[in-house]
């Protein structure tokens, strides 16, 4: 049966039907979207399916990469939390000591497989350009030993997928003919094609001199149409599991466009009857009861305002349309500033508030707004631990090229096994008949988000009964002029209104 008398399979198609053990070499020009094209989605397939996936870089970024993966709905972020997905430098693994060292290749990636596998991974799924002329002068030359020992001591033996780049302008025609022999797929011009060509190790080894003969041999045509109808019966599959791929995409578009409607829908009637209640607020002055009921209104509608927008946001930044607003702030006067007007909250209920700092000024790049949202979220929850007499304390400082922002106190702490979930969704760490001024457990995954959205890192230390302290670490980089972004005054609600959201369920009403 002809391959080439079917009707046709698209290239996502046969990608999403490669199993662990092959081996294909990617054929192309250094055309970015050939990239996008194959490259993207093989390293996802492996994803969807338990594989640990390691993406050796040559030209690309790991933000281009990461970008192409949200274009298809996909965070990488995510993966790259879990360990799933892994970016490596190339010279971490191709040239040790300037030198490319096939000995240390091989260890390598076996004691990499060896680990997935223990992490629980089915596999390895690893794609690496071989890289340009250039390297040559690292012994690159020895790229064909490298890929029949890869062929010969790996993919024989361990559970591992490789998709090999060559770039087809870098090499010299020579070179690109002979790789092409030790590979058995080749992707070329939106193909994989079942590579007639190919060498088992094993003939190589042993007939390196007469190579004719070999291919001779390969082009035997009982062996040749033996292999092409196993590939034959693969892509019939490949169809089938596309079908259900993209379908799986269009889901998680079709729920994420859901939620962000529902959460719009929501959050005008809630804005409206804010409104209202503010107007009701000033005719009401004199009436001791009505005022309290009316707070219990406000009270509630802050809370459900705070609700939906958490909503709306995990929404939009699991989807990757959350995006900052950045610019050159001066942080200190900023957590200074927000720390004085939260100070009456804390004195309400008889607690104290300081804030220390090692500097006078420090200028970052940052979006206020979220930075004054972390920590908003941060002193709510904190207030929420504490007793009356106890001490918060949010410090600022800079530390070497850092900034490193805390919000520490002396709460009931959060006890040893609940740290690790802490920043998870939905996760409250009291028993419920405790959750009388609980919120819903979205807060932390936000700040967390947050807080990496910034390039930073946000860590906890607590010990249960003594208090907390969430630890903050920021680049102290700064933006030039025309990369800042300015922000519409108009559009933002005021601090004031956002003070009244997210410390909405520190009362218990
Ligand atoms: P919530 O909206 O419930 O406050 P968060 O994600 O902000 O959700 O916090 C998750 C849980 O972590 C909280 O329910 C609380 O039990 C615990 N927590 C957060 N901050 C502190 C703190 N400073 N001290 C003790 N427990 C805390």
């Amino acid at each position: 049966m002809e391959l080439q008398t079917q009707k046709d399979t698209t290239l996502v198609g046969q990608l999403n039907q490669l199993q662990l053990r092959d081996h294909l070499a990617l054929i192309y020009d250094g055309n970015f979207q050939e990239w996008k094209r194959t490259v993207v989605p093989f390293m996802l397939f492996g994803l969807f399916q338990n594989e640990k996936c390691v993406y050796i870089l040559e030209d690309e970024t790991p933000e281009q990469i990461r970008a192409f993966c949200l274009e298809l709905g996909v965070n990488l972020k995510a993966y790259e939390k879990t360990g799933a997905f892994v970016f490596l430098n190339k010279t971490k693994l191709y040239y040790q000591n300037n030198v490319f060292d096939l000995d240390f290749i091989v260890s390598f990636l076996i004691a990499t497989i060896e680990n997935a596998l223990t992490e629980g991974y089915s596999g390895l799924r690893i794609t690496g350009d071989m890289a340009g002329s250039d390297n040559i002068k690292y012994g690159l030359e020895k790229a064909i030993d490298y890929e029949v020992r890869m062929n010969q001591e790996i993919f024989s033996k361990y559970p591992i997928i490789a998709l090999c780049r060559y770039n087809i302008n870098r090499y010299d025609t020579d070179l690109i003919k002979n790789i092409l022999k030790f590979h058995p797929y080749i992707v070329w011009e939106n193909r994989i094609h079942e590579n007639p060509y190919y060498i088992f190790p094993e003939e190589y080894l042993a007939e390196e001199a007469n190579q004719e003969e070999t291919f001779q041999l390969l082009e035997d045509i009982s062996a040749f149409t033996q292999k092409k109808s196993s590939f034959f019966n693969k892509v019939m599959v490949l169809e089938k599991n596309y079908a259900i791929f993209e379908a799986q995409l269009g889901y998680e578009k079709l729920k994420n466009e859901f939620l962000l409607s529902l959460s719009h829908e929501f959050r005008t009637p809630l804005n409206l009857m804010f409104t209202a209640l503010q107007l009701l607020d000033l005719q009401l002055k004199a009436d001791e009861k009505s005022r309290r009921y009316l707070n219990i209104l406000k009270q509630n509608n802050y809370r459900l305002i705070k609700l939906v927008n958490n909503l709306l946001d995990i929404t939009r930044i699991k989807s990757g349309s959350y995006s900052l607003k950045m610019q050159n702030c001066d942080i200190v006067y900023l957590a200074r500033n927000l720390t004085s007007s939260v100070e009456k909250y804390f004195k309400e209920q008889g607690k104290k508030i300081q804030f220390i700092c090692n500097v006078e000024r420090k200028v970052i790049a940052i979006d206020p707004l979220n930075i004054e949202r972390i920590m908003l979220n941060l002193l709510s929850n904190a207030i929420k631990a504490t007793q009356p007499n106890d001490l918060i304390l949010v410090r600022v400082d800079e530390v070497e090229s850092k900034v490193i922002m805390s919000i520490a106190d002396t709460g009931r702490g959060i006890k040893e096994e609940k740290k690790k979930i802490i920043f998870e969704q939905f996760r409250r760490v009291e028993d419920s008949f405790v959750r009388n001024s609980e919120g819903s457990g979205l807060g932390l995954w936000i700040v967390k988000s947050l807080v990496e959205l910034h390039s930073g890192t946000i860590d906890l230390e607590s010990s249960y009964g003594e208090g907390s302290e969430f630890i903050i670490t920021l680049p102290a980089s700064k933006l030039s002029e025309e990369m800042a972004e300015t922000i519409d005054e108009q559009e933002t609600p005021s601090l004031l209104d956002r003070l009244g959201v997210e410390f909405s369920d520190i009362y218990d009403i």
